[in-house]
Formats: structure tokens, C-alpha cells, sequence
């Protein structure tokens, strides 16, 4: 009878990780979803004029006001919000796209195949470490539907390159009557350099640079629901939202409504950082994560007793999901060892599993995400250990 979906600790030093849930909602969206899950609700309805609404109007104006541009609307996820523009502008009509950005984010999101079911005609340019403006104007034509510049999320291309700015690529675009969509993945809303974390533009500046349409993800850097947010000019907005697609990769109310707090609280911009907890974990100090871990590292040893020993270490964390993927954050935490695999396999198995990570045979627990330390050091006296300590020795030396 234990439900299979359960809250875990995730210590893996991935903040955003996908498998684990991506971002923790702030407490202003879990109210608001629990208020419109009990009630009815004005979800698509204009309680001022008594007619049939729009579901768009709970987050348009908001987004519109943080990102400068001049419509908005949401979608179930950033890879529907790219189907459906791909699909509205470009069926049967070619889309030039950098070899350099042909990105698969997880096994399950490949952008070529995503272009192929949005009845869209991938025409790459450039190579895959180079590519010009030249190579860009060299492609466009009377059967351009849409010029794709994507967030190459998870790598990045070192060495000999040269990629083309948004800029000059939405000038080369508008020069033939062509629209540039951006997709920015994570999409920052606010400027992260400036809470030392590493640079990703932000939403505002690639529509300031003249991207017509950018689509980017709820989940990741935003610190909200799932979803896809597709933001840019009132005219293509108008026609992707009469796309027959539209109903079908459309948002629900639960998540509408927590999209829509938590955007409100972004509209005060000192104090963002603190109410949303994917941020706040992310702008944790090494030291202040390193104190927790010399608090810990005693507890837990005691608790393992003689089947292993636990040290403090520095770690580098990571914001994950496609953010700034080279740019790492100086973290601390336990490492344990040895036998990394088999003392995972012990935390995995505790009533709220712990995940870690391994790193040369040792287990590792990046404390960056760790809230409640109380929390930590009751579960972890239910720490249980399947083989006996000898004979596992004796196979991790074998
Ligand atoms: C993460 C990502 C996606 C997919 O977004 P989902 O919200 O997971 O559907 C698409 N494009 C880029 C560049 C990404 O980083």
C-alpha cells in the first residue's frame, strides 16, 4: 500500500535534477495550487464581463512585464512549447538550425526528431564546432518557416568555434522577413552573475536582442511547476494559440496557479531569491555548508559504526537540468567509503531515501540541498546494512 511517487533527500549535488523532481515550489504556489484544487476557480472565465475567458491571462501580463515581451503563453512543457511553435510556423517549411545545437536533453528529447513530428524540415548550417552568420543567410528562402537557435544545455564545444550571437542573427532574420525562435531551456529570469552563479542570459535580454519568439522550461532555473513559458510577439502568440495542438499540450489549473504565484513573487526582485527554494539552495555558501557537514560528519559516523569510515570533504555542485553546464558551485559534504556501492544502496533504502552520488568508490552526499539537519540524524539511525560487514570488505578489495 506504500505509494510508489515518495519524497527523497536529494544529496546527488545536482540542484536541479530531473529525475529527482527538478525545482521545490515556494510555499506562495503550494497554497495557491491547494486553494484552486478545493474550490472552483475562474480559470477560464472573465468574472468581470461573465463570459468565457482565456487560461493565458493568469500568467501573460506578468511574464510580459519580466521579460519585455509582448505576449506570453503556457504549454505542458518546454518540449510541447517547441513542438507547437515548430508545428505553427514551419510545417512543410524548412528550419535552419546550427549543427552545433542539435541538442538530445535525456534520451527522450532529441531536437531533430522533435522537428520531424512537427511536420518541420531540418536544414542544418554551419558545422558542428562553426557557425556564421554567412552559413545562417546562405540558408534562408521563400521556404524558411522559422530560424531555431537552441541552449546547448548539457555540453559545451571548446576549442576552435565560433557560434553567431542572437543579435546579429534575429538582424539577418528580420532582413528576410523570417522570425528567430530562441530556446533558451532553463531560462533565467533574473541575472545570476550577479549572486555569483555562473552567466546565462536571461529571458529579458534575448527578447532586448530581438528573438520573436523564446521558449524556456517552469521547472529549471525559474524554480516553479512543470511547464512550458513561450514569450515573444503578439502576433505569432496569437496564431500558435490557434493551433488545434494548443488544447491538447495545454497546462492545468494546479499548475497555472502555482506558475502564477510564484511570478508574482519574481515581480519583487530583492527579495525573489529568498522565497524561492531552488534559488536559496543554489546561493548557499561553501562555508556554511561545510559547518553543517563537520556538525554531521561525527553523527554519522557513529551511526555507521565500524562498516565505514566518513570524512568532510569539498564538492562542487551543480545547477543541473541544462543550466550553465561547464559552470560549477563550490559545495562541501561526507564522503564515505568504502564501499560506496553498498553504503548507497543502505541510504536508498531508508523510509525517505537518501541519493548521493559515487565518486571513486566512495559515496558521496553533497549537503547544498540538505534543509532539515534534525530530519537527517533521526533517519539515518534507521541505517541498516544487508551483508555482513567482512565478507563485503573482502569483495570491494577482490
Ligand atoms: C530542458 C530543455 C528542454 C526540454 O524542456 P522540458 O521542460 O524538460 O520539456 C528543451 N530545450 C532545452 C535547450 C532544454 O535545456
Amino acid at each position: 500500500m506504500r505509494p510508489t511517487l515518495r519524497t527523497v533527500l536529494n544529496l546527488s549535488g545536482t540542484v536541479l535534477h530531473t529525475n529527482l523532481g527538478r525545482a521545490l515550489l515556494p510555499e506562495a504556489s503550494i497554497e495557491a495550487m491547494c486553494r484552486v484544487a478545493r474550490h472552483a476557480s475562474n480559470l477560464e472565465y472573465d468574472i468581470v464581463r461573465g463570459q468565457r475567458g482565456e487560461r493565458d491571462v493568469h500568467i501573460e501580463r506578468q511574464l510580459c512585464n519580466l521579460t519585455g515581451a509582448e505576449a506570453a503563453m503556457v504549454v505542458n512543457n518546454n518540449a510541447a512549447a517547441l513542438l507547437l511553435v515548430l508545428n505553427t510556423l514551419a510545417n512543410r517549411r524548412e528550419v535552419p538550425t546550427s549543427r552545433g545545437e542539435l541538442i538530445e536533453i535525456g534520451g527522450s528529447f532529441r531536437l531533430p526528431e522533435i522537428m520531424a513530428r512537427s511536420g518541420c524540415h531540418l536544414c542544418e548550417v554551419g558545422t558542428t564546432n562553426r557557425t556564421h552568420l554567412d552559413d545562417y543567410a546562405q540558408a534562408l528562402g521563400p521556404r524558411t518557416g522559422v530560424v531555431l537557435k537552441a541552449h546547448t544545455s548539457n555540453y559545451s564545444i571548446e576549442g576552435f568555434t565560433a557560434s553567431v550571437h542572437h543579435q546579429s542573427l534575429a538582424r539577418v532574420c528580420h532582413e528576410h522577413g523570417v522570425p528567430l525562435l530562441v530556446d533558451l531551456g532553463s531560462g533565467a529570469l533574473i541575472d545570476l552573475p550577479r549572486y555569483g552563479l555562473p552567466h546565462e542570459a536571461t529571458v529579458a535580454q534575448v527578447v532586448a536582442d530581438g528573438a520573436d519568439l523564446v521558449t524556456f522550461s517552469g521547472d529549471k532555473l525559474l524554480g516553479g511547476p512543470q511547464a512550458g513559458i513561450i514569450v515573444g510577439r503578439a502576433k505569432l502568440i496569437s496564431r500558435i494559440r490557434r493551433n488545434p495542438l494548443q488544447r491538447a499540450l495545454r497546462l492545468d489549473k494546479l499548475r497555472l496557479s502555482a506558475l502564477s504565484a510564484l511570478l508574482r513573487l519574481y515581480a519583487d526582485q530583492d527579495r525573489v531569491v529568498s522565497r524561492l527554494p531552488t534559488l536559496r539552495l543554489l546561493l548557499r555558501s561553501r562555508d556554511d555548508i561545510r559547518s553543517m557537514a563537520k556538525r554531521l560528519c561525527p553523527v554519522v559516523q557513529h551511526t555507521l559504526k565500524q562498516n565505514a569510515r566518513v570524512s568532510v570533504v569539498d564538492c562542487e555542485s551543480e545547477i543541473g537540468s541544462g543550466s550553465a553546464p561547464t559552470g560549477r558551485i563550490p559545495s562541501a559534504g561526507l564522503a564515505i567509503r568504502p564501499g560506496g556501492q553498498r553504503i548507497a544502496r543502505a541510504f536508498r533504502q531508508l523510509s525517505t531515501p537518501v541519493i548521493g552520488r559515487l565518486l571513486k568508490g566512495a559515496f558521496i552526499l553533497d549537503l547544498r540541498c540538505l534543509d532539515d539537519e534534525g530530519g537527517f540524524v533521526s533517519l539515518i539511525k534507521e541505517l541498516r546494512f544487508s551483508q555482513p560487514r567482512d565478507t563485503s570488505l573482502r569483495a570491494e578489495q577482490g
